[in-house]
């Protein structure tokens, strides 16, 4: 097939990156049509965390091969303080292990450390803890934003308030995040993508919080932590999931999660939620995404189950490799739609 016009559809980081990866590569008439606005969907609303401490070979690849374009950019869109994981069970402990063992298989610089060498935290229920000092913390939107500025520079048009459904064009990518089936089923596709409901919080400003305090993570609980210039954003999953679309915050979380925080942060211990919101996870059954073709004239990118902002940079350039030069550098093979026929049966565990 000859492609002339491709339309990414949906202008989220991973819509943005593979925007300006196939304008890096040359191609030359590509619309990024967005319904809404550039980083409208969950890309505005992140943590921003950029790990590649993951269970499975599937996603450690997809977010090492990101991490160069993390640090090119650098600051303000890329803090490298590196990801830390405190476990303080032995049955948490050992999974750690387990996964450090296969993230350094994969050349990760995973290590066991004493979590004390971070000012203020408290480390006394810890059993152990591990750290990859070249993960790190970003700014998503503003990164998504770049992405999409520097693929307007190489000749993309930007389409804002247009639904990609209204473009015509010989190839549509389909990288909708949350609302990926619905656009999916307009060309006749199914796509396996849910959306989950997740929630975030700001603090007030905490008093000379470290500068290089890293993303902090309880295994066993998944609550976690980072710095957003003199605040600090904390997440952690509703004890019941939230299969839904609607994005409201549930303030009744949020008492508990401020005194989750007081006790693993004690230097945050005064400070007060100043602003919460909710986000949607684009959710498959096994959390890895789906990247390729799924029918005649239609690709799809989507399905990032909360963590796609981390994994932008490579994922675009693949898809775009793949659509221009009919072959990847990355094995885009793990993330095919037709691996829900087979019965996948790699589920990614490490969702946080
Ligand atoms: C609370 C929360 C915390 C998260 N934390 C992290 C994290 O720490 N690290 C990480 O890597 N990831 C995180 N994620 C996940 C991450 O935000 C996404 O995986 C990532 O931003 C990739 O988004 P996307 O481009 O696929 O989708 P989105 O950013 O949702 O973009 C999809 C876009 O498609 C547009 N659209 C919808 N329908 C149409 C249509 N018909 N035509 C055109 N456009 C359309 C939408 O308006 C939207 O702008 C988090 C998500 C949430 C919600």
């Amino acid at each position: 097939m000859l492609v002339t016009r491709i339309v990414v559809a949906g202008a989220g980081a991973i819509g943005a990156s593979i925007a300006y990866h196939l304008a890096v590569r040359g191609a030359r008439d590509v619309v990024l049509a967005e319904r809404a606005a550039v980083a409208a969907g969950a890309s505005g609303r992140a943590m921003g965390g950029i790990r590649q401490q993951f269970s499975t070979a599937a996603e450690v690849l997809l977010a090492r091969a990101s991490i160069r374009f993390f640090e090119e950019l650098g600051p303000p869109f890329f803090h490298q303080v590196g990801y830390l994981f405190l476990a303080s069970s032995e049955a948490g402990l050992a999974e750690l292990e387990e996964r450090l063992a296969l993230q350094r298989s994969l050349g990760v610089p995973v290590a066991r450390v004493d979590p004390s060498f971070v000012p203020g935290l408290a480390t006394d229920d810890v059993l152990g803890a591990v750290f990859c000092p070249t993960d790190g913390v970003g700014a998503p939107a503003a990164v998504t934003r770049e992405l999409v500025r520097r693929a307007v520079e190489r000749g993309v048009e930007l389409r804002e308030g247009t639904a990609a459904e209204d473009v015509s064009g010989d190839l549509v990518v389909i990288a909708c995040g949350a609302a990926s089936a619905r656009v999916a089923a307009h060309w006749g596709v199914e796509l396996p993508v849910r959306p989950l409901v997740r929630q975030l919080f700001a603090t007030t400003p905490v008093a000379e919080l470290p500068d290089r305090l890293p993303m902090t993570i309880e295994l066993e609980t998944g609550f976690h932590f980072r710095r957003r210039d003199d605040r600090l954003v904390v997440a952690m999953a509703d004890p019941e999931p939230r299969w839904s679309d609607v994005e409201r915050v549930d303030a009744s979380l949020l008492p508990d999660r401020l005194a989750r925080l007081a006790r693993r942060y004690p230097p945050a211990a005064d400070t007060a939620v100043d602003r919460a919101w909710a986000g949607l996870y684009d959710m498959t059954p096994d959390a890895h995404p789906i990247i390729g073709p799924v029918a005649d004239g239609v690709y799809a990118a989507c399905g990032f189950s909360g963590h796609g902002f981390m994994q932008a940079p490579a994922v675009g350039a693949a898809v775009a490799e793949e659509l221009l030069e009919r072959a990847s550098s990355l094995d885009l093979s793990p993330y095919r739609l037709a691996r829900f026929a087979d019965g996948a049966d790699f589920p990614e565990t490490l969702i946080l």
